[in-house]
């Protein structure tokens, strides 16, 4: 498999340097020259293929030759390697935990799969990579757990000070080793505005190999296919396809599942779930898209006013509107809503949500009323513990903190501060 620039200028690349290089040199973002289908018999018979068996089948066309099936069973096993369970809530909503990697939050899947492809790149390749990466809560914690001790690369995180939960900071500046985090006094658009100017920077580009481990990374954004596929698995029996609605942010995660979708997988409809940064939900009820500044709300994780795999989902419709319109709805979900929802769906139902977890569940009940023979499920993308302030003040008792995540508590903040100033950021990288 080969993959195209979206800006047209520069030429195409395997799976192989579309992960080293992460943006296209000509500032676009890497898209696959074809979109592999999977054969409706595996899909038919899903329950048949363990979750390895059908991560193969689905992400081997996108890798192609770049690693050999051996190298990338065992990179897709380790991947994978814990829970997806779908969670019924009640008769017409169930809930797919994408929480319990070693981070908590589905950004586990994309970090572990790219650090391992990059780990495995870097055995040939010459000299060290650096990975560069914006954050706006929960990636940092998955790129620094998953690329943690990985030979031959070393991993920049910004993040916005004051805007991450407790347990998202310290899951980010507390691993040491090849993991240093530059705490940015601005927002995640800051952050991440920092990094794409990084990229383009003409003398950090001759002293580092840079890359970036954000979702517009191939090995970041394609396996982030592989849940839709295991949910399918657990879903199949209840009959017709699901509708499925997605806390989106950047939109890595979203247009990743419609990517599934036109492989093959069935899915009645999708939903953009965001909060207030709502740039895609303004589109899909307009035609007219217009980034917006970020502001923030009680879902970190999607304050995003610039989201940027937006294009991947024009791309994969041929930027047609009205097909957009018919596969995705958006709602805006503000944060009183997110904060009832989660108190209505633990009172009626027992069940905890997570803030981005309840801005999906909401805008899924508003679609399901409006559509009473269809049934779906929300993508639970982080552990409600990640956000102990607002879940515990609408539930009245404390969450417990998983085993996994206790040690954190124990462990010291070590992180860098900087001014959201691309020319800081420069001559930090370039002292080395
Ligand atoms: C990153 C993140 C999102 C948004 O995902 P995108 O792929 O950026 O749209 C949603 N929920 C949580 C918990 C996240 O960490």
């Amino acid at each position: 498999m080969n993959y195209y620039s979206l800006n047209h200028q520069a030429p195409n690349v395997s799976f192989r340097e579309a992960t080293i290089q992460g943006q296209a040199p000509d500032k676009g973002l890497y898209f696959p020259e074809t979109i592999p289908t999977v054969d409706p018999l595996v899909i038919k018979n899903c329950k048949d293929y363990t979750k390895e068996e059908l991560a193969m089948l689905v992400m081997q066309p996108y890798v192609g030759d770049a690693i050999d099936e051996k190298s990338l069973f065992r990179i897709v096993s380790e991947t994978i390697g814990f829970d997806f369970p779908l969670v019924q809530v009640n008769d017409r909503i169930s809930s797919l935990e994408l929480f319990h990697g070693p981070t908590l939050a589905f950004k586990d899947v994309g970090a572990r799969f790219m650090s391992r492809c990059l780990g495995y790149f870097s055995q040939q390749a010459t000299g060290k990579v650096t990975v560069l990466v914006a954050t706006s809560g929960d990636t940092g914690g998955a790129v620094a757990n998953g690329f943690l001790g990985v030979e031959g690369v070393e991993v920049v995180i910004l993040y916005p000070s004051g805007k991450v939960s407790p347990v998202q900071e310290l899951q980010l500046t507390t691993c040491g080793q090849n993991i240093k985090a530059l705490e940015v006094s601005g927002s995640f658009d800051d952050c991440q505005a920092m990094v794409k100017d990084a990229f383009m920077d003409a003398d950090l580009n001759k002293a580092l190999q840079l890359t970036s481990a954000n979702s517009i990374n191939v090995a970041r954004w394609l396996p982030q296919q592989l849940y839709y596929f295991f949910a399918y698995q657990q879903w199949q029996d209840k009959g017709q396809p699901p509708v499925i609605a997605v806390p989106s942010g950047n939109f890595g995660n979203i247009c990743a599942g419609l990517l599934a979708h036109v492989s093959g997988l069935p899915v009645k409809h999708f939903i953009a779930a965001c909060n207030v940064n709502d740039a895609v939900p303004g589109y899909l009820r307009t035609g007219n898209y217009a980034a917006k500044t970020a502001v923030p709300t009680i879902s970190n994780a999607m304050d995003v006013g610039s989201p940027s795999n937006f294009i991947r989902v024009m791309e994969l419709f041929g930027s047609r509107y009205e097909t957009i319109k018919e596969k995705i709805s958006g709602y805006t979900v503000t944060d009183d809503t997110t904060r009832q929802t989660i108190a209505d769906v633990y009172r009626q139902y027992g069940y905890v949500l997570d803030p981005h977890g309840a801005v999906a569940y909401h805008a899924l009940q508003e679609y399901l009323g409006e559509h009473p023979e269809q049934a779906g499920f929300i993508l639970e993308t982080a552990h409600p513990v990640k956000f102990p302030d607002t879940v515990e003040a609408m539930i009245g008792k404390k969450i417990e903190v998983p085993a996994s995540a206790q040690h954190l508590f124990g462990l010291e903040k070590k992180s860098i501060a900087m001014k959201a100033s691309f020319a800081e950021l420069k001559e930090w990288l370039l002292r080395g």
